[in-house]
């Protein structure tokens, strides 16, 4: 067995799931904090794991130019190098080098580019990226894709979603068989939900554990995001998981669980909470805000974080105001925590076939 996956409710297109690998069961829906370079951002481990998070994401693109993907396996794999005892998801380094713009070129072998630090060569094809993730000591390894920007003519994201297809062959076969690992196939095909389904009987052919979509919440409206949705995660195979990449604003997440997503990934509650960005049930705040300055109140009286019980909003304003890092870390953790009790509240709400009210109520939020 790689990776295990069981739906254990149904509400419409909506599932609440148990995703299993060789670090433990994952709930899902599921948001996964970015651990970009082997932490996430201005938190410990176990402040991370004490918001409910049982999964993180690696970045393979920042890790393979430091520390390096050899070095991290001598020294016992990701897990053990950032004391991270729970599952983690690396992502193929597809997506950071193709922003490289200038400093990389694609070609059918792979992708060539200059490191962003030192300028120095590397290459990058599938059975590399799979192989760096096989030294990180991935739970979830992500086939290397190649996504092209926002908005791009169709012949583009055809000729793009046609080699994706070709790397993803060459990942599945370079993917190392083991009990609780997985490997996952990225979809592309952009807006174009008929370039989507035609590729898609393809990439099932290659018997991935779990499918990611790619080329979505680039840049596009979200109902263009969610018309997208509608027409192609029904294409999908009901027993494996579904992961929507780098998405997204909460009202994103909630309108992509309706519509039968399971997994997300996002920079922007942990960004947000080094920007002074609070995501609360009130709206998102923004801390640096004068009004802020004499408010005794929590952040968010309903939140059970550290921030939220043991500190005012005027204290979290004056931690920002000052430059404290402190106010990076007790948003960040409250951010992250926002977005655990999002996802927990929408498992409930799958569970007690009220999944579509609950959208309902958050539409027009952001
Ligand atoms: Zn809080």
């Amino acid at each position: 067995m790689s990776i295990g996956f069981e739906v254990l409710a149904r509400d419409g297109a909506a599932r609440r799931g148990r995703l299993t690998t060789a670090h433990g069961d994952v709930g899902t829906p599921v948001f996964m904090p970015l651990a970009t370079t082997g932490t996430v951002k201005a938190m410990t481990p176990e402040d991370v794991a004490a918001t409910g998070a049982r999964i993180v994401l690696g970045n393979t693109y920042h890790l393979m130019l430091r520390p390096g993907a050899e070095r991290i396996a001598a020294l016992g794999g990701l897990h053990r190098f950032m004391n991270w005892p729970h599952s983690i998801l690396t992502d193929s380094g597809g997506f950071q080098v193709m922003s490289l713009a200038a400093r990389r070129t694609i070609a059918e072998a792979g992708v060539t580019f200059r490191s962003h630090l030192d300028g120095s060569l590397y290459e990058l094809t599938p059975e590399r990226a799979v192989e760096i993730q096989y030294l990180l000591g991935a739970d979830i390894t992500m086939a290397l894709d190649e996504c092209v920007a926002y908005p791009a003519p169709r012949e583009a994201v055809e000729k793009s979603m046609e080699l994706t297809m070709r790397w993803a062959e060459r990942s599945r076969r370079a993917f190392v068989e083991r009990p609780g690992h997985g490997i996952f196939g990225i979809w592309q095909g952009g807006t174009y939900p008929d370039l989507r389904l035609r590729s898609v009987p393809g990439l099932i052919e290659m018997g991935f554990d779990g499918y990611a979509i790619g080329g979505l919440a680039v840049g596009e409206e979200q109902q263009t995001m969610f018309t997208v949705l509608d027409a192609i995660v029904p294409a999908l195979p009901e027993g494996r998981p579904r992961y929507l990449m780098g998405v997204g604003k909460p009202s994103d997440l909630v309108g992509a669980v309706l519509r039968g997503i399971d997994m997300f990934d996002c920079v922007l509650p942990t960004r947000s909470g080094r920007t002074a960005q609070a995501f609360t049930r009130q709206g998102t705040l923004n801390m640096r805000n004068a009004r802020h300055a004499d408010d005794p109140a929590p952040l968010d009286p309903e939140c059970g974080c550290p921030a939220c019980t043991q500190y005012s909003r005027a204290y979290l304003h004056h931690l920002i105001r000052a430059g404290e890092i402190l106010g990076a870390m007790l948003l960040t953790a409250h951010n992250l925590q926002y977005y655990a009790d999002l996802m927990a509240a929408m498992l409930q709400a799958i569970e007690s076939s009220s999944i579509a009210a609950f959208a309902a109520s958050f539409e027009g939020k952001e």
